[in-house]
């Protein structure tokens, strides 16, 4: 197996990670990021970001990722699409094994954003699994159909805002608290395709007819083309264990250590902070 070594490892291709390595890149400081999906990472759900500086009408999440796949390539990041499995430190080193290979750096930057957190009542079964999804941008460009979206917060009702142009929409909220931000809740209330409904969980599904039957609390039925389960999302960290976050050169960076503080200008700030921070570590000769 080819070995290969250099001076920062960074885990993942989204906001903080490209920032991370466009930064390192400014002071000569070789890095290697690896991402297992594309360039951009989550942003490719969001409809329009327009909390981001720059853009005085917002712009969709799908241009920023090309701005930022075109920003990389400029720079000249070298990112190499391959999944991290797992990590290890020997010594001074840090060991990187990825799908195709080993790979040793000195410092780590961890900039694996969040993974969807998956519903603990077991209602995805292997008959339906094809027609439920995470994350949005796996449906691809559709039309015409019905989709349910679980969730409550900024994510379920962009992906609902999303959906409706094209698509009849149903979100479903367990409770009566809405937490996504006031602006999303008022633009999904003047949408003629979006029907919101609260006390509402999913205790059963089956598939009918080619398409879902969703059974609720209230013994209410409902039918989908498709489900889409936005009910939170939690760190990334499969590939490492926790010892190895304490070391004093492996850096968390973006939605990974965010919580709920979940934003690509915290994220791309994470990362040119931390290039800063790695550059005047490595000026003090360590
Ligand atoms: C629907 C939606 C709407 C949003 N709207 C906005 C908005 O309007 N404004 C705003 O500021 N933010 C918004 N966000 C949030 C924004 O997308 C995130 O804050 C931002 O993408 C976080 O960047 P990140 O680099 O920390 O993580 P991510 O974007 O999650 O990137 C992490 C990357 O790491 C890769 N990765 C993970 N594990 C591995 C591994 N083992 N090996 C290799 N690669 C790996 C992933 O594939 C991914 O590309 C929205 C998010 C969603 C879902």
């Amino acid at each position: 197996m080819e070995s290969k070594s250099t001076v920062v490892i960074i885990i993942g291709a989204g906001p903080a990670g490209i920032a991370c390595a466009i930064q390192l890149k400014r002071y000569n400081i070789d890095s290697i990021v690896f991402e297992k999906d594309k360039i951009g990472g989550l942003l490719k759900n969001a409809n329009i970001v327009e909390n981001y500086l720059g853009f005085p009408n917002g712009i969709s999440g799908k241009k920023l990722v090309q701005l930022i796949n075109t920003q990389s390539q400029t720079a000249k990041i070298n990112v190499k699409y391959e999944i991290v499995m797992s990590v290890e430190s020997f010594e001074d080193t840090i060991n990187v094994k990825t799908s195709k290979n080993i790979y040793h750096s000195k410092y780590l930057v961890i900039a694996s954003g969040t993974k969807p957190i998956i519903p603990k009542v077991p209602i995805i079964r292997d008959d339906i699994i094809e027609k439920v999804f995470f994350d949005i941008y796996k449906l691809g460009e559709i039309n015409g159909k019905k989709i349910v979206i679980i969730g409550g917060s900024d994510c379920a009702f962009d992906y609902a805002l999303n959906l409706s142009e094209f698509n009849q929409v149903i979100l479903l909220n367990r409770s009566t608290r809405i937490k996504a931000l006031p602006i999303l809740q008022e633009r999904c209330s003047h949408s003629g395709n979006i029907q919101y409904l609260d006390k509402r969980s999913v205790l059963k599904i089956e598939s009918v007819n080619n398409q879902l039957l969703l059974l609720c609390n209230n013994s209410e039925k409902l039918t989908a083309d498709y489900l889409l389960i936005a009910i939170g999302r939690e760190p990334n960290l499969d590939f490492i264990k926790n010892d190895l976050l304490n070391n004093p050169k492996v850096f968390q960076i973006g939605d990974v250590k965010n919580g709920q503080l979940r934003q690509t200008s915290i994220a791309t700030g994470d990362g040119t902070f931390t290039a800063m921070n790695i550059n005047m570590i490595l000026n003090q000769g360590n």
